[in-house]
């Protein structure tokens, strides 16, 4: 009998099972919002001219590609640190916070389940019910018990508050909590300043371990609005952990650009957990890739190309808020009697959109435009060409 005879086939995933049968569909009016991507109005993954001028003045420097440090480019993790605590932020002075690069948001998510595991064996994993379909899947394989907290209301479209509090509210210390610092994925419902601010109250007396994942820092309002969660978490005075990713804000999806930060309680424990964090990262793939890590912190240390970033995402922006705003108006247009407004105020790339499973189903059929079967859309997968043929069928399906 072979090594592998025993071997499972492990259930396949399913966003990209989805993709498949996108791909051999024929119809030429097809359309896939079951994507995580942003797509420019032409339909393609843009390559960011900053980046690209990033990559043209690299190249020409002709860099040897030795290994980077364990913890990945000093220079990068510092603008990682300013982005989501603020140039000016006092805990980065203190040297309170420490930063390593690392392989896209997955990766850091990953570096800090090991290394908490290791810190609290026992300790339990809470993420929003619903949450980003890897979520569960990474915590568990880290070795954890994985719980929902309540989130989405769907009667609202919003977020169901007080039972998520409620949650908080009951777990023990030490509970580990991931929260969607903003942008939430799979809704695009946020938290209000003022809820994250009863939040911090209640993680703090119940003495929980926040780590916040933000995967679309700009997306939202803006750099800086969308860093509100992180930041009253770092005025609280509560240590932290953050995974961050550059994937979607720097169209990087493939060079896996990402970064864990934790503040800690002070230099000498931040030291101290950096080197808890650079044996994680060591045996399990030794030091990141430059390529990534160089282009984002380059672009973010050059006032020319930074000022040029913060223009092409303000771009990525607008357009998704522009797509919201015309699939309300074309669903108003075509006599959908449903009030579909709620679109406009998510956030990020994303939208519940309400239709059931069975709508979806008949959405691919009878359109050809694909979503996941929770009814989540791509809003940033529509563009001026693709609009139209989608709010026909959402109509469709809704008549
Ligand atoms: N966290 C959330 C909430 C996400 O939506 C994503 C990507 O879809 C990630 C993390 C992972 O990002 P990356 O592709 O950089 O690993």
């Amino acid at each position: 009998t072979s090594l592998f005879a025993a071997v499972e086939l492990a259930p396949r995933d399913p966003i990209l099972g989805l993709t498949e049968q996108f791909n051999a569909d024929t119809r030429s009016n097809k359309v896939n919002l079951g994507v995580g991507v942003y797509y420019n109005d032409e339909g393609r993954i843009p390559l960011l001219k900053a980046v690209r001028k990033a990559e043209l003045a690299r190249i020409e420097a002709a860099a040897a590609r030795g290994y980077l440090p364990i913890e990945g480019l000093a220079g990068y993790n510092r603008a990682v640190q300013e982005l989501l605590l603020g140039a000016g932020s006092p805990l980065i002075a203190q040297g309170r916070v420490l930063t390593t690069q690392a392989l896209g948001g997955t990766g850091a998510l990953k570096i800090g389940a090991d290394f908490l595991k290791r810190l609290a064996p026992s300790a339990k994993v809470a993420i929003s019910d619903p949450s980003w379909e890897n979520h569960r899947a990474l915590f568990e394989y880290a070795g954890y018990e994985v719980v929902n907290y309540p989130y989405y209301d769907a009667a609202t479209h919003g977020v169901n508050f007080a039972g998520m509090l409620a949650a908080l509210e009951s777990y023990p210390a030490g509970t580990v909590v991931v929260l969607h610092a903003c942008c939430h994925n799979p809704t695009g419902v946020d938290l209000s300043g003022e809820q994250w601010a009863k939040v911090v109250e209640v993680v703090k007396a119940r003495g929980l371990v926040p780590f916040l994942d933000i995967a679309y820092q700009g997306f939202g309002d803006g750099i800086d609005a969308d860093a509100t969660a992180v930041r009253q978490f770092a005025d609280a005075g509560l240590d932290f952990l953050v995974s961050s990713s550059f994937s979607k804000s720097f169209s990087l999806y493939g060079e896996r650009v990402g970064a864990l930060s934790l503040v800690a309680a002070d230099k000498d424990e931040s030291a101290r957990v950096l080197s808890q964090l650079k044996r994680v990262i060591r045996t399990n793939y030794s030091n990141p890739p430059t390529h990534g890590g160089t282009v984002v912190a380059t672009v973010l240390t050059s006032p020319e190309l930074r000022a040029e970033w913060e223009s092409e995402l303000g771009e990525m922006r607008d357009r998704i808020r522009a797509m919201r705003g015309a699939l309300v108006e074309k669903l108003k247009a075509r006599g959908v009697a449903r009030d579909f407004s709620f679109v406009l105020k998510q956030r990020g790339m994303f939208s519940y959109s309400g239709l059931t499973a069975a709508q979806v189903d008949r959405l691919r059929e009878e359109h050809g435009v694909y979503a996941i079967s929770t009814g989540r859309i791509c809003v940033a997968a529509l563009n001026s060409r693709n609009i139209d043929a989608v709010a026909d069928g959402i109509a469709a399906v809704l008549a």
